[in-house]
Protein backbone atom coordinates (compact mmCIF):
# COMPACT_ATOMS: atom_id res chain seq x y z
CA UNK A 1 0.00 0.00 0.00
CA UNK A 2 1.23 3.42 -0.88
CA UNK A 3 2.00 5.50 2.09
CA UNK A 4 -0.64 7.85 0.91
CA UNK A 5 -2.95 4.89 1.33
CA UNK A 6 -2.35 3.87 4.29
CA UNK A 7 -2.83 7.35 5.63
CA UNK A 8 -6.10 7.72 4.78
CA UNK A 9 -6.78 4.29 6.01
CA UNK A 10 -5.51 5.10 9.59
CA UNK A 11 -7.72 8.15 9.29
CA UNK A 12 -10.87 6.16 8.53
CA UNK A 13 -10.57 3.71 11.01
CA UNK A 14 -10.03 6.05 14.15
CA UNK A 15 -11.85 9.14 13.24
CA UNK A 16 -14.80 9.80 14.99
CA UNK A 17 -17.46 10.63 11.82
CA UNK A 18 -19.11 14.14 12.62
CA UNK A 19 -22.99 13.20 12.82
CA UNK A 20 -22.68 9.42 12.77
CA UNK A 21 -23.38 7.15 15.84
CA UNK A 22 -20.15 6.15 17.44
CA UNK A 23 -19.30 2.82 19.52
CA UNK A 24 -16.65 3.14 21.85
CA UNK A 25 -16.88 -0.14 22.78
CA UNK A 26 -15.80 -1.43 19.10
CA UNK A 27 -12.72 0.20 19.63
CA UNK A 28 -10.04 -1.88 20.81
CA UNK A 29 -7.70 -0.63 23.10
CA UNK A 30 -4.91 -3.18 22.53
CA UNK A 31 -5.46 -3.19 18.64
CA UNK A 32 -2.55 -2.71 16.41
CA UNK A 33 -3.86 -1.39 13.71
CA UNK A 34 -1.98 -4.48 11.99
CA UNK A 35 1.73 -2.96 13.03
CA UNK A 36 4.94 -4.70 13.76
CA UNK A 37 6.55 -3.77 16.89
CA UNK A 38 10.00 -3.49 15.92
CA UNK A 39 8.71 -1.58 12.37
CA UNK A 40 6.69 0.73 14.22
CA UNK A 41 9.96 1.82 15.43
CA UNK A 42 11.30 2.60 12.18
CA UNK A 43 8.75 3.94 10.99
CA UNK A 44 7.98 6.33 13.71
CA UNK A 45 11.93 7.87 13.00
CA UNK A 46 10.60 8.49 9.29
CA UNK A 47 6.85 10.36 10.69
CA UNK A 48 9.08 12.55 12.45
CA UNK A 49 11.54 13.55 10.47
CA UNK A 50 8.70 14.69 8.19
CA UNK A 51 6.75 15.87 10.87
CA UNK A 52 10.18 18.36 11.93
CA UNK A 53 10.61 19.22 8.14
CA UNK A 54 6.69 20.59 7.71
CA UNK A 55 7.34 22.35 11.07
CA UNK A 56 10.13 24.38 10.03
CA UNK A 57 7.49 25.24 6.96
CA UNK A 58 4.90 26.58 9.28
CA UNK A 59 7.06 28.15 12.14
CA UNK A 60 9.09 30.04 8.94
CA UNK A 61 6.13 30.67 6.78
CA UNK A 62 4.27 31.97 10.31
CA UNK A 63 0.46 32.33 9.27
CA UNK A 64 -1.24 29.41 10.25
CA UNK A 65 -0.76 26.87 13.50
CA UNK A 66 -2.15 23.42 14.64
CA UNK A 67 -3.89 22.40 17.73
CA UNK A 68 -3.13 18.55 18.61
CA UNK A 69 -5.49 18.18 21.84
CA UNK A 70 -5.00 15.00 23.96
CA UNK A 71 -7.63 14.20 25.99
CA UNK A 72 -7.98 10.69 28.21
CA UNK A 73 -8.45 8.77 31.46
CA UNK A 74 -5.70 8.48 34.06
CA UNK A 75 -2.50 6.34 33.07
CA UNK A 76 -3.85 6.31 28.95
CA UNK A 77 -0.31 8.10 28.32
CA UNK A 78 -0.15 11.60 27.93
CA UNK A 79 2.82 12.48 29.35
CA UNK A 80 4.37 9.42 27.26
CA UNK A 81 2.93 10.84 24.17
CA UNK A 82 4.03 14.20 24.36
CA UNK A 83 7.52 13.29 25.32
CA UNK A 84 7.84 10.84 22.63
CA UNK A 85 6.16 13.11 19.73
CA UNK A 86 8.56 16.22 20.82
CA UNK A 87 11.97 14.26 21.25
CA UNK A 88 14.23 15.30 18.16
CA UNK A 89 11.55 17.92 17.40
CA UNK A 90 12.84 22.02 16.99
CA UNK A 91 11.22 23.02 20.91
CA UNK A 92 11.06 26.39 19.08
CA UNK A 93 8.20 25.85 17.37
CA UNK A 94 6.04 23.34 19.63
CA UNK A 95 4.18 24.43 23.14
CA UNK A 96 2.85 21.98 25.58
CA UNK A 97 -0.10 23.38 28.03
CA UNK A 98 -1.62 21.43 30.60
CA UNK A 99 -4.74 21.76 32.27
CA UNK A 100 -5.24 21.18 35.81
CA UNK A 101 -8.05 22.24 38.62
CA UNK A 102 -8.75 25.86 37.45
CA UNK A 103 -7.14 27.96 39.80
CA UNK A 104 -6.85 31.83 41.19
CA UNK A 105 -7.69 33.94 38.27
CA UNK A 106 -8.75 30.76 36.15
CA UNK A 107 -12.22 30.62 38.54
CA UNK A 108 -13.08 34.19 38.37
CA UNK A 109 -13.61 33.62 34.29
CA UNK A 110 -15.31 31.68 31.55
CA UNK A 111 -14.09 27.97 31.24
CA UNK A 112 -12.35 28.64 28.23
CA UNK A 113 -11.10 31.88 28.97
CA UNK A 114 -7.85 30.13 30.24
CA UNK A 115 -7.91 27.92 27.42
CA UNK A 116 -7.52 30.41 24.52
CA UNK A 117 -4.90 32.25 25.93
CA UNK A 118 -2.84 28.96 25.36
CA UNK A 119 -3.96 28.18 22.01
CA UNK A 120 -0.75 28.11 19.30
CA UNK A 121 0.79 31.50 18.14
CA UNK A 122 0.89 31.49 13.99
CA UNK A 123 3.89 29.20 13.01
CA UNK A 124 3.28 27.29 16.00
CA UNK A 125 2.41 23.79 16.96
CA UNK A 126 0.42 23.74 20.04
CA UNK A 127 -0.48 20.17 22.11
CA UNK A 128 -3.02 20.41 24.79
CA UNK A 129 -2.68 17.74 27.91
CA UNK A 130 -6.18 18.23 28.90
CA UNK A 131 -8.26 21.00 27.68
CA UNK A 132 -11.58 22.58 27.73
CA UNK A 133 -13.21 18.91 27.46
CA UNK A 134 -12.23 18.60 31.50
CA UNK A 135 -15.25 20.95 31.39
CA UNK A 136 -17.72 18.49 29.72
CA UNK A 137 -15.87 15.70 31.18
CA UNK A 138 -14.68 15.51 34.85
CA UNK A 139 -16.61 18.52 35.49
CA UNK A 140 -19.91 16.55 34.50
CA UNK A 141 -18.73 13.23 35.74
CA UNK A 142 -18.35 14.65 39.31
CA UNK A 143 -21.68 16.88 39.31
CA UNK A 144 -19.19 20.33 39.84
CA UNK A 145 -22.03 22.28 37.94
CA UNK A 146 -25.62 21.11 36.96
CA UNK A 147 -26.38 19.45 33.70
CA UNK A 148 -27.88 22.96 32.66
CA UNK A 149 -24.77 24.36 32.55
CA UNK A 150 -22.50 21.70 31.14
CA UNK A 151 -25.20 20.15 28.34
CA UNK A 152 -24.56 24.13 26.98
CA UNK A 153 -20.75 23.63 26.20
CA UNK A 154 -20.45 21.52 23.38
CA UNK A 155 -21.83 23.95 21.31
CA UNK A 156 -19.71 26.89 22.96
CA UNK A 157 -16.69 24.16 21.97
CA UNK A 158 -17.95 23.63 18.64
CA UNK A 159 -17.87 27.75 18.03
CA UNK A 160 -14.73 28.25 19.34
CA UNK A 161 -13.39 25.66 17.65
CA UNK A 162 -14.72 26.85 14.67
CA UNK A 163 -13.51 30.62 15.43
CA UNK A 164 -10.12 29.20 15.73
CA UNK A 165 -10.27 27.01 12.18
CA UNK A 166 -11.57 29.99 10.72
CA UNK A 167 -8.47 32.54 11.93
CA UNK A 168 -6.33 29.64 10.87
CA UNK A 169 -5.77 27.04 13.42
CA UNK A 170 -5.74 23.91 12.64
CA UNK A 171 -7.54 21.86 15.28
CA UNK A 172 -6.83 18.02 15.61
CA UNK A 173 -8.02 16.22 18.81
CA UNK A 174 -6.81 12.36 20.16
CA UNK A 175 -8.70 10.78 22.70
CA UNK A 176 -6.44 8.57 23.42
CA UNK A 177 -8.38 4.92 24.49
CA UNK A 178 -6.83 3.05 27.59
CA UNK A 179 -8.84 0.08 28.82
CA UNK A 180 -9.80 -0.34 32.33
CA UNK A 181 -7.44 -3.25 33.03
CA UNK A 182 -4.67 -1.73 31.68
CA UNK A 183 -4.59 1.20 33.74
CA UNK A 184 -5.10 -1.11 36.68
CA UNK A 185 -1.56 -2.76 35.53
CA UNK A 186 -0.47 1.67 34.68
CA UNK A 187 -1.52 2.27 38.19
CA UNK A 188 0.16 -0.69 40.43
CA UNK A 189 3.09 -0.08 38.58
CA UNK A 190 3.47 3.55 40.22
CA UNK A 191 2.75 2.71 43.11
CA UNK A 192 5.64 -0.49 43.32
CA UNK A 193 7.86 1.94 42.23
CA UNK A 194 8.85 4.41 43.90
CA UNK A 195 10.43 6.57 41.13
CA UNK A 196 6.48 6.28 39.76
CA UNK A 197 4.63 7.03 42.85
CA UNK A 198 4.40 10.79 42.14
CA UNK A 199 2.37 10.49 39.70
CA UNK A 200 -0.52 8.84 41.45
CA UNK A 201 -2.70 10.25 43.55
CA UNK A 202 -5.10 8.52 45.72
CA UNK A 203 -7.91 10.88 44.01
CA UNK A 204 -6.90 8.78 40.95
CA UNK A 205 -8.81 5.66 42.13
CA UNK A 206 -12.06 7.98 42.54
CA UNK A 207 -12.13 8.41 38.99
CA UNK A 208 -11.57 5.01 38.19
CA UNK A 209 -14.32 4.07 39.75
CA UNK A 210 -16.43 6.13 37.71
CA UNK A 211 -15.34 4.41 34.89
CA UNK A 212 -18.73 3.96 33.12
CA UNK A 213 -19.53 7.63 33.74
CA UNK A 214 -16.47 8.65 32.46
CA UNK A 215 -17.35 6.46 29.17
CA UNK A 216 -20.62 7.76 28.39
CA UNK A 217 -19.17 11.24 29.11
CA UNK A 218 -16.41 10.68 26.54
CA UNK A 219 -18.72 9.37 24.06
CA UNK A 220 -20.81 12.46 23.94
CA UNK A 221 -18.26 14.99 24.15
CA UNK A 222 -16.48 12.74 20.96
CA UNK A 223 -19.83 12.70 19.35
CA UNK A 224 -21.22 16.09 20.13
CA UNK A 225 -17.71 17.67 18.82
CA UNK A 226 -16.28 16.22 16.10
CA UNK A 227 -17.17 18.12 13.11
CA UNK A 228 -15.05 18.13 9.49
CA UNK A 229 -12.91 21.16 10.82
CA UNK A 230 -12.07 20.01 13.99
CA UNK A 231 -12.01 16.08 14.22
CA UNK A 232 -11.28 13.49 17.18
CA UNK A 233 -9.53 10.36 16.60
CA UNK A 234 -10.08 7.60 18.84
CA UNK A 235 -6.51 5.81 19.13
CA UNK A 236 -5.82 2.15 21.21
CA UNK A 237 -3.74 3.17 23.93
CA UNK A 238 -2.89 0.22 25.74
CA UNK A 239 0.64 -0.47 23.68
CA UNK A 240 2.68 2.63 24.03
CA UNK A 241 3.83 2.10 20.45
CA UNK A 242 0.91 1.59 18.56
CA UNK A 243 -0.36 4.62 20.46
CA UNK A 244 3.22 6.95 19.61
CA UNK A 245 2.57 5.93 15.44
CA UNK A 246 -0.70 6.57 15.44
CA UNK A 247 -0.90 9.88 16.63
CA UNK A 248 2.65 11.03 14.84
CA UNK A 249 0.25 9.79 11.77
CA UNK A 250 -2.47 12.15 12.73
CA UNK A 251 -0.21 14.83 12.73
CA UNK A 252 1.09 14.03 10.31
CA UNK A 253 -1.25 14.08 8.00
CA UNK A 254 -2.92 16.88 9.28
CA UNK A 255 0.12 19.09 8.80
CA UNK A 256 0.48 17.57 5.02
CA UNK A 257 -2.83 18.85 4.42
CA UNK A 258 -2.08 22.51 5.81
CA UNK A 259 0.80 22.45 2.67
CA UNK A 260 3.27 25.09 4.56
CA UNK A 261 5.11 27.01 2.47
CA UNK A 262 8.47 28.80 3.05
CA UNK A 263 7.88 32.00 2.61
CA UNK A 264 9.43 33.99 -0.44
CA UNK A 265 12.95 34.78 -0.68
CA UNK A 266 14.39 38.31 -0.97
CA UNK A 267 15.53 39.29 -4.67
CA UNK A 268 19.05 39.38 -5.35
CA UNK A 269 20.39 36.32 -3.44
CA UNK A 270 21.02 34.59 -6.22
CA UNK A 271 24.79 34.33 -7.11
CA UNK A 272 25.57 36.18 -3.67
CA UNK A 273 28.86 35.58 -2.08
CA UNK A 274 29.36 37.06 0.80
CA UNK A 275 33.16 38.43 1.26
P1 LIG B 1 -2.95 15.53 35.85
O1 LIG B 1 -3.19 15.80 34.39
O2 LIG B 1 -2.87 14.08 36.19
O3 LIG B 1 -1.83 16.36 36.39
O4 LIG B 1 -4.24 15.99 36.64
C1 LIG B 1 -4.89 17.17 36.41
C2 LIG B 1 -6.25 17.08 37.08
O5 LIG B 1 -6.92 18.30 36.84
C3 LIG B 1 -7.12 15.97 36.51
O6 LIG B 1 -7.69 15.22 37.54
C4 LIG B 1 -8.19 16.73 35.75
O7 LIG B 1 -9.42 16.08 35.70
C5 LIG B 1 -8.25 18.03 36.53
N1 LIG B 1 -8.81 19.12 35.72
C6 LIG B 1 -8.32 19.64 34.59
N2 LIG B 1 -9.14 20.60 34.11
C7 LIG B 1 -10.18 20.67 34.96
C8 LIG B 1 -11.35 21.47 35.02
N3 LIG B 1 -11.63 22.38 34.08
N4 LIG B 1 -12.18 21.29 36.06
C9 LIG B 1 -11.91 20.39 37.02
N5 LIG B 1 -10.83 19.60 37.03
C10 LIG B 1 -9.97 19.74 36.01
MG1 LIG C 1 -6.43 12.30 38.05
Amino acid sequence: MSPSAAATKLIDQLLVRPGKPLSLSGHDPAATLGWDKEQAKTELVEVKARIDELQQRLYAEEKRSLLLVLQAMDAAGKDGTIRNILAGLNPAGIEVSSFRVPAGKEVLHDYLWRVHAEVPARGMIGIFNRSHYEDVLVVRVKQFVPKSVWSRRYDHICAFEQLLVDEGTTVVKCFLNVSKDRQRQRFQERIDNPHKRWKFRLGDLDDRKLWPQYQRAYHDALVRTSTDDAPWYVVPADRNWVRNLAVAKILLHHLEQMKPRLPPEEEGLDGLVIE
